[in-house]
């Protein structure tokens, strides 16, 4: 049962060992757990050893967990597909968004976000490895979509979320995060005030962090391999 605690200080260890050696300040990478399909008494012990912030994929899955949960006040980032009939509990149950990758789905969150809470913060998916993926918007569409998602006032754009193609080339996953860093950068350059890179995941996370990763989402480092269901 020691096991997710002592995953998680590795992680956090990795974390730090890396925005060392990318002269980065220390603290300046948010981990994010990733919990899909692990059940609450996972992110329980997850919690309890200092956890705050999660993630999750799968909208019902999530609710049953944030119910289960909620006397331990977490942090729930949604970070998986997002169908459009399943904005509103998204909009009421999460505080952070990384996947909106159309502007329907912004007003749609945006128009359920319950006035009693602040703003949904939300980050756009790109696709930054080109006709190899599929989700995301184009980079060439990204500063449209930034443009319509800020004038919603329910949402407040935080950044830019990518999950590149699975390589083991070390050089063109760096290219890959780096041109999420670049797109980013342009957006800043025309108004926008973003602080938030999301990539990174348990077999990349070091070399997101050294291209400026600010939050890194990471599953099996932590909880296991998932079964497939
Ligand atoms: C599952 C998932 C992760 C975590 O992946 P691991 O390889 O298990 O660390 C991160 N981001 C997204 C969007 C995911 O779906």
């Amino acid at each position: 049962m020691a096991t997710i605690a002592a995953n998680l200080q590795a992680v956090k260890s990795r974390i730090a060992a890396e925005e060392r050696a990318a002269a980065r300040q220390s603290g300046s990478v948010t981990l994010i757990a990733v919990s899909k399909t692990f059940p609450a008494a996972a992110v329980r012990e997850c919690a309890e050893a200092g956890q705050r912030a999660f993630g999750e994929n799968y909208v019902q899955e999530s609710l049953d967990k944030i119910e289960t949960l909620k006397a331990l006040a977490l942090e729930w980032h949604f970070i998986g597909p997002i169908q459009s009939n399943k904005t509103r509990p998204i909009a009421e149950n999460f505080q952070w968004v990384h996947s909106v990758e159309r502007d329907r789905i912004a007003q749609r969150l945006n128009d359920a976000r319950p006035a009693a809470l602040p703003p949904l913060n939300v980050c756009l998916q790109v696709n930054v490895s080109g006709e190899t993926s599929k989700s995301g918007v184009a980079p060439g569409e990204l500063l449209a979509l930034a443009n319509a998602v800020r004038t919603l006032p329910r949402l407040t754009l935080r950044g830019l979320m990518a999950i590149p193609e699975p390589t083991t080339d070390s050089a063109l996953r760096r290219r890959r995060f780096a041109l999420l860093r670049e797109l980013l950068g342009e957006l800043n350059a025309r108004g926008h005030a973003l602080d938030t890179l999301s990539m990174g995941m348990s077999d990349d996370m070091d070399d997101a962090i050294a291209e400026g990763a600010t939050m890194v989402r990471v599953g099996t480092a932590i909880f296991g391999t998932r079964v497939k269901t």
